[in-house]
C-alpha cells in the first residue's frame, strides 16, 4: 500500500526497526547522520537504500525539517556510496519516491542507488 507523505513518523516502520537493531541488513556506510544497507529485494545488482537517522517520513518531512548537516550527511553518503563502489564510471540511478503517486511504501524517507547494469527508460509510460 502506497504511503502519504504527510502522515505523522510511525516508529514501528520497517527502516525504524533497522535503525534500532530490531532488524537485520546489510549495512553499506554509516555515519553520525546517515545509514546504507543493501535492498532485501533488489531490482538490480546494486540496489542500496540510503536513509537518514532521523525520524523523516518522506522527502516532503526531510527536506522541510531535517538540518543542513542531515541534508548533507545523506547527500554526501549517497556520492561517496558510489565512488567508493566503483558506480561512477559506469554510473548509476538515484530515486526517492515520495508520498501516494510515486508508489512509497515504507514510511521513512530512502533513497534507492541503482546501478550494474544499463537501467532502461526513467518511468514506464
Ligand atoms: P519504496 O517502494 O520506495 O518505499 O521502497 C521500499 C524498499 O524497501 C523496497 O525496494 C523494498 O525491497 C525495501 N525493503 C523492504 N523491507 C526491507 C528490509 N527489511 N531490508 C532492506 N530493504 C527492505
Amino acid at each position: 500500500m502506497p504511503i502519504d507523505a504527510t502522515q505523522p513518523y510511525d516508529d514501528a516502520n520497517i527502516f525504524a526497526r533497522i535503525l534500532r537493531g530490531e532488524l537485520p541488513s546489510k549495512t553499506v556506510h554509516e555515519d553520525e547522520h546517515t545509514l546504507a544497507f543493501n535492498d532485501i529485494n533488489p531490482l538490480a545488482p546494486t540496489h542500496i537504500l540510503v536513509i537518514p537517522k532521523g525520524r523523516y517520513v518522506s522527502w516532503d518531512d526531510f527536506s522541510a525539517k531535517a538540518s543542513d548537516e542531515e541534508i548533507a550527511s545523506l547527500v554526501r553518503a549517497v556520492g561517496k556510496i558510489a565512488r567508493e563502489g566503483g558506480l561512477v564510471q559506469s554510473g548509476y540511478r538515484i530515486l526517492a519516491n515520495s508520498g501516494l503517486n510515486s508508489g512509497q511504501e515504507v514510511p521513512h524517507l530512502h533513497v534507492h542507488i541503482f546501478a550494474g547494469r544499463p537501467l532502461g527508460p526513467m518511468l514506464a509510460k
